[in-house]
């Protein structure tokens, strides 16, 4: 039986009981996710699959990452709420492909795992996998594992076998109206053009389960734990001279309550310039270069391949910005004098992370 899986928190139990009902049946797992936004989240959700079928022993196939076929296919239903016409298509689209995989593998039968989670609708389910089970010849198998407390059994085993447990369905579409709703940013969707991990982000979830892998393969013990924190995302920010746009380098944690200033600096020392507005400090590259223990030639290569954010933090507090300080610290060149623009655009928001403890 071909099985299209979602994601680790409904493939693990579900595959748990298909086991336990189909004990003649060979499993084969079918990774075919391209509604996941952005890819890092999709790599996330396929490495906690992988590590989910490995300890069940199901053979995994990863399906094509086809994401702009995903999108063509629901465009114009962008603004579909949650179990409309855009999940309907989502469906269809995943379903057709499955069933085209468990012919192309020579399965008689197919199911998917989205049957097991409460957020989806059942009867929508059915009737997609009924319709492209039949057209390709296969039988679509309709396990109903949420009813007799089996949702509640699903989130006991999700924490027990510590799986990756997301908090939205998956698309770009779907996360932007569920952040709407929570009035949180879609901090999912920053992605540094220099490829940096930001606190809180995707990609550093990605890192943290990816080590954990490791030290599961090392036989060493861990807890993942949450914490709740501070977040900060930089939209836009630059600094001008005489509508010359000059390099510089925005630190964590700037934020202006306007987001626009005109002034100057009104008194420097030792590579730090006390602006006149808004409580600005910039800094010179010379001055980061030594507080950070770096070696930048330019505030462009500081730019496209910046220190961690614990690093920035440091020198933040080396310059008398330490915890609870939002005054904004901008590294340049040199301190200019005359009159500057300055322009951020930056959010702050109460968010949680998780962490990994080794023991
Ligand atoms: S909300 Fe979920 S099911 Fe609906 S279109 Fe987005 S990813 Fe697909």
């Amino acid at each position: 039986m071909l099985v299209h899986i979602c994601c680790s928190v409904d493939s693990h139990f579900f595959l748990q009981r298909l086991k336990e009902d189909f004990p003649d049946e060979k499993l084969t797992g079918f990774f075919y996710d391209p509604n996941i936004h952005p890819y890092s989240e999709y790599r996330l959700r396929l490495l906690d699959v992988q590590r989910s079928c490995k300890k069940l022993g199901v053979a995994l196939v990863e399906g094509e990452y086809d994401y702009e076929r995903w999108l063509a296919a629901v465009k114009g239903y962008e603004l579909e709420p949650e179990k409309g016409a855009r999940c309907e298509i989502c469906f269809d689209r995943r379903f057709e492909v499955s069933a085209k995989m468990a012919r192309k593998l020579g399965e008689k039968r197919m199911t998917t795992t989205l049957l097991v989670s409460p957020k989806k609708s059942w009867e929508q389910l059915l009737k997609t996998g009924r319709r492209f089970a039949k057209e390709y010849g296969v039988e679509f198998v309709p396990v109903d594992y949420r009813s007799g407390g089996g949702t509640q059994m699903q989130q006991q085993i999700s924490k027990k076998e510590r799986l990756y447990r997301q908090d939205y369905c998956g698309c770009l579409f779907g996360l932007v109206q569920q952040r709407e709703q929570q009035g949180k940013p879609a901090d999912e969707l920053f992605s540094p053009l220099c490829g940096s991990v930001l606190p809180g982000s995707i990609e550093e979830r990605l890192r943290m389960y990816e080590k954990r892998l490791e030290l599961e393969e090392e036989g060493r013990g861990y807890r993942i734990v949450r914490q709740k924190f501070l977040n900060y995302r930089l939209k836009l920010g630059w600094v001008r001279q005489k509508k010359e746009t000059l390099p510089s380098y925005i630190l964590p944690y700037s934020t202006m309550k306007r987001r626009y200033t005109k002034g100057r600096v009104e008194e420097q020392s030792e590579g730090i310039g006390w602006f006149n507005r808004e409580e600005i400090r910039l800094i010179t590259l010379e001055r980061y270069n030594e507080i950070a223990q770096s070696a930048y030639e330019s505030v462009s290569e500081l730019l496209y391949a910046p220190m961690p954010s614990e690093t920035d933090l440091k020198v933040r507090e080396s310059v008398g910005l330490g915890l609870w300080d939002l005054s904004p610290l901008i590294v340049l060149e040199r301190i200019p004098e005359g009159n500057l623009e300055i322009f951020i655009e930056s959010e702050i928001y109460p968010d949680v992370r998780e962490k990994l403890v080794v023991l």
